[in-house]
């Protein structure tokens, strides 16, 4: 399976349609990506050549090409003078500040977390070493980023710094790498547990 987004999300960051928590993260994945950076890079070229081809159509077009030009202009970049994070692509360092200074809160003994104030359902979470989260599913899509160490997803394998896992609505297991892991998630909707041990965490559903 891929471990990158799919490519209609990385058109809708090219052209700038989308302005959503899942375009933040689809931005933090291109810092770790070149493939992809490779791709919107491209696209974004494309969308340059559309906008040339439509300056020779019709007037009434220019208010497409205007629309089209806003659109592009609003593409999401990482913030230049944000400095180098060895954990954090430049997204995270700019809402967070550096990685060693983050505000982690504890939530369950080798769990931490922080929201991140871009709807209530994005947010890190850092793991301890070794550590299975409990099984649970989801309401609509989880989608994680890992920053930092990995995770092995029973059903759908390794995920390192750099992969993305996308996730519908099916029960899944991890237990994290030995040494830990650092992820960025987006979530549709709450997580719901599916053991009696997750229900008593039940430090997914909190949002
Ligand atoms: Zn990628």
């Amino acid at each position: 399976m891929s471990h990158c987004p799919p490519e209609e999300w990385l058109f809708d960051v090219a052209t700038g349609a989308d302005a959503s928590s899942v375009a933040f993260l689809v931005a933090c994945h291109l810092e770790l990506c070149p493939a992809c950076t490779r791709t919107v890079r491209e696209l974004r070229i494309s969308g340059g050549e559309l906008l040339a081809a439509l300056q020779d159509g019709p007037t009434e077009l220019q208010d497409v090409e205007r629309a089209l030009m806003g659109r592009l202009d609003g593409a999401p970049t990482a913030p230049v003078d944000v400095p180098f994070d060895p954990v954090f692509p430049r997204p995270v360092t700019a809402w967070l500040g550096p990685s060693a200074t983050a505000p982690w809160r504890r939530i369950v003994p080798g769990i931490q977390r922080i929201d991140l104030d871009r709807g209530s359902r994005t947010f890190l979470l850092c793991f301890a070493p070794g550590v299975r989260p409990p099984a649970h599913r989801h309401v609509g899509l989880e989608r994680t980023l890992v920053l930092d160490g990995g995770y092995r997803d029973f059903r759908h394998g390794e995920f390192r710094r750099g992969f993305v896992q996308i996730v519908g609505d099916e029960v899944h297991e991890q237990v994290m790498d030995d040494d830990g892991c650092i992820a960025l998630f987006v979530n549709d909707g709450p997580l719901i547990p599916t053991t009696w041990l997750g229900r008593v965490a039940s430090w997914f559903v909190e949002t």
